[in-house]
C-alpha cells in the first residue's frame, strides 16, 4: 500500500514509518522538523520505498501519487512543544487536519488522526472512556494543544458525515520509547537524562498527579489495528498502568542506579491531576491491549537515551 504520514520524523511517526516500511509498504514522510528530526530516519532515509518530503502541514498537501491509507500524525505534542508557539499549535491542529482532510477526500483515502488524552482536560472521572466529553479550559497554556485536538476530531467527523471520508480516531496517552527527543521537555525524557547524569529529579507538585504510560510498540501496534479496522468513532490508545510522577521518577532511579535525589518545583498550570485509559473497547474492538510493562519499556528507553 501507498501510506502517508504527516509528522513522520517525530517520535511516534518515524517508528511507524519503520515498521510499516519493514511490512512492504511506501511510505510518504511528511514533516517541517518542528519537533521531529531527520535523525529518527536515518536507518530508512535511503529505501526506495521510503520518500521524505519537506512539507509544513498548514499548507495544502500536494502528492501526485495515489495514497490509500494516511496516519495524520503532524503536531507538537510535548508541553513545553506544543506551547512555545501557541499560535502554531493551533493552527496546525485546524489548518493541518483540514488539508489532511481535503488531501484525503481528493484521494479517496482512509485516515487516522493521532488525537490524544488531553481531550478529557483535567478529568472528573477515572479512568477515561471515550464516551467521557471532558473537562477542558479553553483559555489556559494547555488550551492550543487540548482544543486544537478537539477540533481536530470534530473536522474528522464533519468531514466523514459530509463527504463519506473514511476515518479513524486514536486518542492516544502518554507514550515513551526509541527516538523520543531527549529534549522535549516531557517527564520520561527528563528523569532518564538527570538520572544518567546522577542530577536531581524534576518534580512539579508534590508528584501525586498520575500518568499511565504505554511503550512505543505496544502504541504503533495499536494504531496499525485501528487503521486496519472499521470502526470510525474514537478509541482510546494507551497503557491503563495508572502510576504516581514520584513513582516514576524512583523507577527510573532504581533502573539507572542514579544518586540522584527529588527535587520539588512548582506545578505548571493545568496539569491535570490524572490520566488513565479505559481500553475496553481497544480489547473488544480491535483485539489489542499493550505488552510491554513498564520496567521493560523503560530499561530499552535508558539504553537508548544512553547511547545517544
Ligand atoms: N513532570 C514532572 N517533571 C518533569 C516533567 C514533567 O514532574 O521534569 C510532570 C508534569 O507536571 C506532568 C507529568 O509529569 O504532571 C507528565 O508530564 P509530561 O510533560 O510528560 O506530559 P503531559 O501528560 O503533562 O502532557
Amino acid at each position: 500500500m501507498k501510506i502517508l504520514i504527516t509528522g513522520g520524523t517525530g517520535f511516534i511517526g518515524s517508528n511507524l514509518s519503520k515498521y510499516l516500511i519493514n511490512d512492504g509498504h511506501t511510505i510518504f514522510c511528511l514533516d517541517n522538523n518542528f519537533t521531529g528530526n531527520l535523525y529518527n530516519i536515518k536507518t530508512i532515509i535511503d529505501n526506495k520505498n521510503f520518500n521524505y518530503i519537506y512539507h509544513d502541514i498548514i499548507n495544502p498537501i500536494n502528492i501526485n501519487d495515489d495514497i490509500d491509507q494516511i496516519y495524520h500524525l503532524a503536531c507538537p505534542a510535548s508541553p513545553p512543544k506544543y506551547q512555545a508557539d501557541p499560535i502554531y499549535t493551533s493552527k496546525v491542529c485546524y489548518l493541518g487536519t483540514l488539508n489532511v482532510l481535503e488531501f484525503a477526500r481528493k484521494k479517496k483515502a482512509k485516515v487516522l488522526l493521532t488525537s490524544t488524552s488531553e481531550v478529557y482536560g483535567e478529568p472528573n472521572i477515572s479512568p477515561q472512556s471515550e464516551d467521557y466529553r471532558g473537562n477542558v479550559n479553553t483559555i489556559g497554556i494547555r488550551s492550543c494543544y487540548d482544543e486544537g485536538k478537539r477540533i481536530c476530531e470534530t473536522l474528522m467527523m464533519d468531514f466523514h458525515r459530509k463527504y463519506n471520508v473514511d476515518i479513524r480516531i486514536a486518542r492516544i496517552f502518554n507514550t515513551y520509547g526509541i527516538n523520543m527527543d531527549r529534549t522535549d521537555g516531557r517527564v520520561i525524557s527528563n528523569f532518564i537524562n538527570q538520572a544518567l547524569k546522577n542530577r536531581d529529579l524534576t518534580i512539579y507538585g508534590q508528584g501525586s498527579q498520575t500518568r499511565s504510560f504505554c511503550y512505543i510498540s505496544d502504541q504503533i501496534s495499536g494504531l496499525i489495528k485501528l487503521m486496519n479496522s472499521k470502526y470510525i468513532y474514537p478509541i482510546n490508545i494507551g497503557n491503563p498502568i495508572e502510576l504516581s510522577i514520584k513513582d516514576v521518577a524512583l523507577k527510573i532511579i532504581e533502573l539507572t542506579n542514579s544518586k540522584s535525589k527529588l527535587i520539588y518545583l512548582p506545578i505548571p498550570e493545568d496539569d491535570p491531576t490524572n490520566r488513565k485509559p479505559d481500553i475496553t473497547k481497544a480489547k473488544n474492538i480491535l483485539n489489542w491491549e499493550p505488552i510491554v510493562n513498564l520496567e521493560k519499556g523503560l530499561l530499552k528507553t535508558i539504553e537508548y537515551f544512553h547511547k545517544l
